[in-house]
């Protein structure tokens, strides 16, 4: 098998399936039990919130707030978009169009409750960044802007943001779904959303950070776990799989170039490739348009020699990535789409096994019956 959609979910670790199946066998007493086994669960979520918080910046300096652990990063976006807005004194929010479907959804339920939500394209602006703090103005109450595109890894440098949004209104919350981003790159934000399964830990784990002096309203009420953040019993063995995750995750930017640039170079080699991932995308995603192959063939094709790779968005399940047109893809390229994420493990032979095959589907199709060509 070659594993080549990372950005849809990961491998679960072996350090992480090794912490999974140490707590579920000898920690999983009740954190709020009063007896030892409730303090030993306590003390994996402590530790655990501190290695996500020094993880989370990206440097020396971890950030200084609370980590709430969630279901994942669509609870977590959830909690900081609609807790945001409960608290909210103003009713602009600013956001982009190439969120995943967990911000743009609740961004709706807003927008229909009265909020105006602006949500800027970056095919329309050069500088995205000076569009999105030229957006905020004294009555926005939130800013919510992914780190990094699911479908191509185009990125935002984060902590710029932050620091422009803060400086043109300090009252703006601001809010940063990191899901691809973690563990890849600086984060800075009032509100950051991060998920397990994206990093090599299991799925069903995720957790939001909220800065010191950020309050935000509970979306689940109940037993007033987790300072009252988030009821529910916590899921101590996940969560101990999450910091696992994080501690032994070996992924880097250099690594990652390297198969980026492989990628690129036996793509050139081949007729009707244009790319969708630019110079402002990280380099463990790279989305292109096999012109000629639809998305499904190509991706049935690969898969028939074991290759999984992604058309877009797996969160979009064949529907039409409106992303995409907001990142200036045109429809008939968003039609034949392949989005390829790498994790650490990745090789170069295997990019040469996956562009060996995307030529040989090219030439069956080219070859083939009508149907499958447009
Ligand atoms: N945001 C982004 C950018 C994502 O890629 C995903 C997962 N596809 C999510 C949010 C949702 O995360 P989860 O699966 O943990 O709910």
């Amino acid at each position: 098998m070659i594993y080549l959609d990372n950005a849809a979910t990961t491998k679960p670790c072996l350090e992480c399936r090794k912490a999974v199946a140490e707590a579920m066998e000898n920690q999983f007493g009740n954190a709020s039990s009063l007896h030892n086994m409730g303090t030993a669960s306590l003390q994996i979520l402590s530790r655990a919130k501190r290695t996500v918080l020094a993880a989370l910046s990206g440097t020396k300096s971890p950030l200084d707030g609370e980590v709430v652990f969630t279901s994942g990063a669509t609870e977590s976006n959830n909690m900081a978009i609609f807790g945001a807005a409960e608290r909210a004194r103003c009713r602009r929010i600013v956001s982009t169009a190439i969120e995943h479907p967990s911000v743009a959804r609740a961004l709706d339920g807003l927008a229909e409750r009265g909020f105006e939500v602006v949500r800027l394209a970056p095919k329309d602006h050069a500088d995205f960044i000076e569009a999105i703090v030229n957006a905020v103005d004294e009555n926005t109450a939130l800013v919510s802007v992914m780190a990094v595109n699911n479908e191509t890894g185009f990125a935002v440098d984060v902590p710029l943001l932050y620091k422009q949004i803060k400086r043109k209104n300090p009252k703006t919350a601001v809010h940063i779904d990191a899901v691809q981003g973690f563990l890849k790159m600086p984060l800075d934000g009032d509100l950051i959303s991060v998920s397990g399964h994206k990093i090599h830990s299991s799925k069903g784990i995720g957790a939001l950070f909220i800065k010191k002096g950020e309050i935000i309203p509970p979306l689940l009420k109940g037993g007033g776990q987790q300072h009252n953040l988030r009821s529910g019993t916590e899921p101590v063995e996940l969560i101990a799989g999450f910091e696992a995750a994080i501690n032994a995750y070996r992924g880097s930017h250099e690594g990652f170039l390297k198969l980026k640039n492989h990628l690129l170079k036996r793509l050139s080699e081949l007729s009707d490739i244009k790319l969708n991932s630019d110079e402002r995308c990280v380099p463990n995603i790279v989305n292109f348009s096999v012109r000629g192959v639809r998305s499904e063939i190509m991706l049935h094709s690969l898969e028939e020699d074991g290759i999984y790779v992604s058309s877009g968005s797996a969160c979009s399940k064949g529907k039409k990535s409106g992303v995409l047109e907001a990142l200036g893809v045109s429809d008939k390229d968003a039609d034949c789409a392949v989005r390829v994420s790498f994790c650490a493990d990745n090789t170069t032979d295997e990019i040469d096994a996956l562009c060996d095959k995307i030529s040989k589907t090219i030439e069956r199709v080219r070859r083939g019956t009508s149907k499958n060509r447009f």
